[in-house]
């Protein structure tokens, strides 16, 4: 059968794997997000031995994904200033010409599942991730959504909540959606690592109030058939019950669908153990074959 590698680029590390199309992980390494130099040397280095007939990149963004554009394959104006313009995946095939699939980390996320995990079959789904930062995988009638640049749906507005005075976390939009429920601002907010906070029910009460109003403002836009969440603060188990009531109050009876009468299948963890974003790397490599 043949080998494929899949790159889960980050700010804090990369992932490289190789495995199968049918998403199959045979070997992994963790290489830690130094300089682009160092850490792409780290990354051809593994990859170069395995004799891969193609590579998939899901990278931390933003990035330019038009096919044609001069600077596709870049990084573009991240605040990580080394890996600024930086051609990640130039870079990488000098040293390793092989077709390379490349879109954002959380598509790759997104395509992990529709491929390999729960959403198999649906079309019309989104992936979010709650870390860090936070950031939507989109597929809308089967595509993976990029459009002007790709969405950043994690900066979206939202409302503060009326017992938050919390001035937000992101230095763009302050209390933007990322700026208010993202791991370092529950961290911020709190004056604890989210982790710390598990028995804290307030903490968590404003964490669903976000993400479902973002959630909600995503599903009014989108239409989406399926959403899944994940990332380390939706590690938070207790986070879904109160996702998935404060969307039923935030949509207020204006939509009746079999999908939304079914809350607890319609608002999803991932359903890969964290493997989503590696294995949806997988199938950009298989699919940057054909
Ligand atoms: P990244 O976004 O950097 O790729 P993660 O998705 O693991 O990585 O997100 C890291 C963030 O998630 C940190 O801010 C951390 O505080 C938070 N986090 C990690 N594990 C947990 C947990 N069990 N409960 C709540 N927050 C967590
Ligand atoms: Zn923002």
């Amino acid at each position: 059968m043949k080998l494929y590698g899949a790159l889960e680029a980050g700010g804090t590390k990369m992932v490289c794997a190789v495995g199968h199309e049918d998403g199959t992980i045979l070997e992994r390494i963790s290489i830690p997000t130094s300089s682009p130099d160092e850490t792409i040397s780290a990354i051809t280095d593994y990859f170069c031995e395995k004799e891969i007939c193609a590579l998939g990149i899901g990278c931390f963004g933003p990035i330019d994904l038009h096919l044609g554009s001069e600077t596709w394959g870049y990084i573009l104006d991240t605040p990580k200033f080394l890996w600024k313009h930086f051609d990640i995946v130039g870079a990488i095939h000098d040293k390793l010409p092989v077709p390379i699939g490349f879109d954002t980390d959380v598509n790759a996320s997104l395509l992990g599942e529709i491929t390999y995990g729960s959403a198999k079959g649906l079309t019309d789904v989104i992936y979010i991730t709650i870390g860090t930062g936070i950031g939507a995988g989109i597929m809308s009638g089967g595509n993976l959504i990029h459009g002007m640049l790709h969405p950043e749906a994690g900066h979206m507005k939202v409302t503060p909540h009326p017992d938050d005075d919390y001035a937000g976390k992101c230095p763009y939009h302050g209390t933007c959606f990322e700026g208010m429920a993202s791991g370092p601002a529950i961290e911020a907010r709190w004056g604890r690592s989210a982790k710390e906070l598990t028995d804290e029910p307030k903490v968590w009460e404003l964490e669903a109030y976000y993400i479902a109003q973002a959630l909600t403002s995503l599903i009014m836009t989108l239409s989406p058939q399926r959403i899944i969440l994940g990332g380390g603060v939706m590690h938070q188990t207790q986070l879904y019950k109160l996702i998935r009531a404060e969307v039923i109050k935030d949509i207020a009876g204006y939509l009746n669908t079999p999908e939304l009468a079914d809350i607890d299948n319609y608002i999803v963890p991932a359903s890969l153990g964290d493997d989503q974003g590696i294995m949806g790397a997988l199938k950009l490599a298989a699919d940057a074959v054909k």
